[in-house]
């Protein structure tokens, strides 16, 4: 199953993604974007916030 990755060490923080796919992309505790654990993933929302994260740092990993 795809999973979406984001490289943190990019990521600005900026919410673009959460916004965009709240179900996959959250804020954890410490203030950094995390991935839920999700049976299946929503491609079409997790491609809309590849492609509008302004770091790109979102990516799928097989
Ligand atoms: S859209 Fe990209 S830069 Fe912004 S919080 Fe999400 S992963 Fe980070």
């Amino acid at each position: 199953m795809r999973r979406p990755e984001i490289d943190l060490g990019a990521c600005n923080g900026c919410g673009t993604c959460i916004e965009v796919s709240p179900d996959v992309f959250r804020f954890n505790d410490l203030g950094f974007v995390q991935v839920a654990d999700l049976d299946a993933y929503p491609e079409a929302e997790v491609d809309e916030a590849i492609a509008l994260c302004p770091e790109d740092c979102i990516y799928w990993s097989q």
